[in-house]
């Protein structure tokens, strides 16, 4: 059985500044990190290759620096490690970013048997990006099954049994035959660091590059040309109001607030 994990490098900071002109991240001088949530994704990879003997493989799309993430998994005990580059990836939304990582996956799967087991796994979302398209339109592409929102994961055989969150409060369980694709919450597991043994053998093993040749790939399908989106402007929106901290007694301050909102015209 072999477990996918999709790892995306994202800026390593919470407020990611714009560029105005260019209506993209500025990432000059910006660390860049695993995003947090692929962590989760990594370390039920490795879980399922301690319980189940799974083969772990770890993709990314990106520019080369991408390389340091899929080493930290390395590290952290992954198998195999590719790297999906080339320019004609660049500007990719989320459709050209999950057809791009299905022809990986494919590509990675013509050296297996045709009914080699096997199992995606995402983050919940990125944490620039932050749409969660990713792992479901990925599925889509492959054809196979999507359970989203897993924190709780089984596996027997081919069959998974997950627990999703679902309404809060609410949560479904599901079971679905492999292959299928999972994208995980936090709460699944607690991600394990990379050891020092795990980090010198990172270096010792190589990260394959696939780049649009390698992978087939139909310009209009890939990067900024398949893409379906457009963004017209990205900005940060202008704080309006202004605090106001109430003093005095606490009736006095109720008094106060009550004044405002009316002022307001809130009540
Ligand atoms: C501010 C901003 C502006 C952007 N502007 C444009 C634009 O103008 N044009 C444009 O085409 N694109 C643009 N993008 C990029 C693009 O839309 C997404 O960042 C990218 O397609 C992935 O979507 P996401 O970050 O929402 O990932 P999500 O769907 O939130 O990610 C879910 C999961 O999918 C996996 N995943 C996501 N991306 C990758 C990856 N690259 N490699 C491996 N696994 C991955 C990870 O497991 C991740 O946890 C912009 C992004 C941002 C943040």
């Amino acid at each position: 059985m072999i477990v996918f994990v999709c790892i995306k490098q994202v800026p390593g900071i919470s407020e990611v500044r714009i560029d105005p002109k260019t209506n993209t991240l500025i990432r000059e001088g910006i660390p860049s990190i695993m995003n947090p949530h692929d962590k989760h994704a990594v370390e039920l990879g490795l879980a399922l290759k301690e319980q189940h003997g799974a083969e772990v493989i770890v993709l990314s799309m990106g520019p080369p620096q991408a390389e340091e993430v899929l080493r930290e998994a390395l590290a952290m005990g992954a198998d195999k490690a590719y790297l999906l580059t080339d320019r004609a990836f660049a500007g990719a939304d989320t459709l050209a970013t999950s057809h791009t990582l299905a022809l990986g996956i494919k590509y990675i799967l013509k050296d297996y048997p045709k009914d080699e087991k096997y199992l995606v796994v995402c983050g919940v979302q990125a944490i620039d990006g932050d749409t969660a398209q990713v792992g479901p339109e990925l599925a889509e592409e492959l054809g196979i099954p999507q359970i989203t929102y897993v924190f709780k994961f089984e596996l027997k055989g081919d069959i998974i049994k997950v627990e999703r969150a679902f309404r809060p409060e609410e949560t479904v369980i599901i079971e679905t035959k492999l292959p299928a694709l999972v994208s995980v919450l936090k709460e699944i597991n607690h991600p394990r660091y990379p050891t020092m043994l795990g980090i010198v053998k990172a270096y010792k093993k190589n990260t394959e590059k696939l780049n649009a040749e390698k992978l087939n790939a139909k310009k209009e399908q890939i990067g900024l040309t398949g893409s379906m989106t457009e963004v017209w402007k990205i900005f940060v929106p202008e704080r309006k109001g202004e605090h106001i901290i109430l003093e005095g007694k606490l009736e006095d301050q109720v008094k106060q607030l009550v004044e405002y909102l009316k002022e307001d015209n809130v009540i």
